[in-house]
């Protein structure tokens, strides 16, 4: 099992480890790890990993979740297990896509409480990001309101919370207030929950802004008609609001 620092610490951006297993001079897991792995619509970070003993470095060009193991794709060969490393995240990147998805549970949540859509997919991107809903009644006008409103909610700059909590406590807090991601595999004990203050609570392993602030604002690009009740949302970071 890799312990995902990320999970509670989303600004981390070096890390001390062990390497643990390496497969194929190619994968290397770690006895824990800031990079986040391609997962829940969120694409992988990328970085470097430095070996302690000789600055030897290695670039992690991709990051995968195997049950509860995190497994790092590096180059060259040459990291062994026992090799004591320090791993640097490629900032930029992991920033934007923090931007991306806590603005994706904003806009998610103000078109799920506001139209009564339910969300059936996303995809982050860097520039671009998806979400796809089912929603029978489709009014576009509406959209113009909703993206207004998720642009309030990052104006007032609300706190984003994360915690670790039972499954039991997380059915608990999410029955309550959003009907996303219910109906956990049995084999789940504990669920991180993502809390936007006064806003909605839900299970999410991303990596998450501090407050709501710090997406600055979101435009929505692009709305799509994908047949019967699915629409597909396209959204856009903005550096400012008007
Ligand atoms: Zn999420």
């Amino acid at each position: 099992m890799t312990n995902a620092i990320y999970m509670l610490d989303c600004y981390l951006k070096e890390f001390e480890a062990n390497v643990e297993s390496v497969k194929d001079d190619k994968f290397v897991v770690l006895d824990k790890t800031a990079f986040y792995p391609n997962a829940g619509g969120q694409p992988y970070d990328t970085g470097k990993i430095i070996r302690l003993s000789d600055n030897a470095e290695f670039a992690i060009v991709y990051v995968a979740k195997f049950g509860d193991v995190i497994s790092h794709e590096f180059s060259p060969a040459g990291l062994k297990p026992g090799d004591k490393v320090k791993g640097i995240i490629d900032w930029d990147r992991r920033y934007r896509h923090m931007r991306m998805h806590t603005a994706a549970h904003v806009i998610a949540n103000v078109i799920e409480k506001e139209a009564g859509a339910k969300i059936t997919g996303n995809q982050l991107g860097l520039e671009t990001s998806r979400i796809d809903f089912s929603l029978e009644n489709f009014d576009r006008e509406k959209f113009v309101e909703y993206e207004k409103k998720a642009n309030e909610i990052i104006r007032e700059n609300r706190k984003v919370n994360l915690s670790i909590v039972s499954r039991e406590e997380a059915e608990q807090k999410l029955s309550r207030l959003t009907t996303l991601a219910k109906g956990f595999p049995p084999e789940i004990k504990e669920v991180r929950l993502v809390e936007i203050e006064n806003f909605t609570i839900e299970g999410c392993g991303g990596t998450h802004l501090a407050s709501t602030g710090e997406i600055k604002g979101i435009k929505i690009a692009k709305l799509e008609n994908k047949g019967k009740d699915n629409r597909r949302m396209y959204f856009e970071l903005v550096d400012s609001l008007l």
